[in-house]
């Protein structure tokens, strides 16, 4: 089993290369995070282009760096923003990311679980801010449609197709 643990960036902006130079300033190799999806704000100003955007941290293939004694078998995914101050964007991008890992972890026979970063440390209960069960509700939703929904139409109109 992998655990997925979603982390909040703390700050209204943020990419791979600026939480990279925290997390040097602080003393580790590289940044903590295996995952991060941002806001649309790398600075100040809004891009949408860049809202929702995944960017690839430390490689999954490497333990990281991101919950105090609560490293191994983990993916730590960092949402830029506030405690719980995500957009939908970022939200849809995770799920996507989460469905991405679970099929391909599928392959390998092994499940994931999510987490937040807040259930495994006191001091950081504002990491992420979000509603896990509300969140694990939605993704299991989100993952219906996709299997289910989507690749029945695909297969209804191959039906029609073939009748003709
Ligand atoms: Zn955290």
């Amino acid at each position: 089993m992998i655990e997925i643990i979603l982390h909040c960036s703390d700050c209204n902006y943020g990419n791979v290369q600026i939480i990279d130079k925290w997390h040097k300033k602080r003393g580790f190799r590289k940044i903590g995070y295996h995952y991060v999806i941002l806001n649309g704000r790398d600075k100040i100003r809004y891009r949408i282009e860049r809202d929702g955007l995944i960017q690839k941290g430390r490689p999954v293939t490497e333990k990281g760096a991101h919950v105090s004694y609560h490293n191994e078998n983990t993916i730590g995914i960092c949402l830029i923003g506030k405690s719980g101050k995500f957009s939908e964007r970022q939200i849809d991008s995770l799920f996507s990311l989460i469905y991405t890992l679970e099929k391909e972890l599928a392959k390998k026979k092994i499940k994931i679980e999510l987490h937040q970063h807040s259930e495994y440390d006191p001091k950081k209960k504002f990491c992420a801010g979000l509603d896990m069960k509300d969140l694990i509700n939605k993704y299991k939703l989100y993952v219906l449609v996709k299997d289910y929904f989507f690749v029945d139409i695909d297969k209804l109109k191959k039906g029609v197709k073939r009748r003709k």
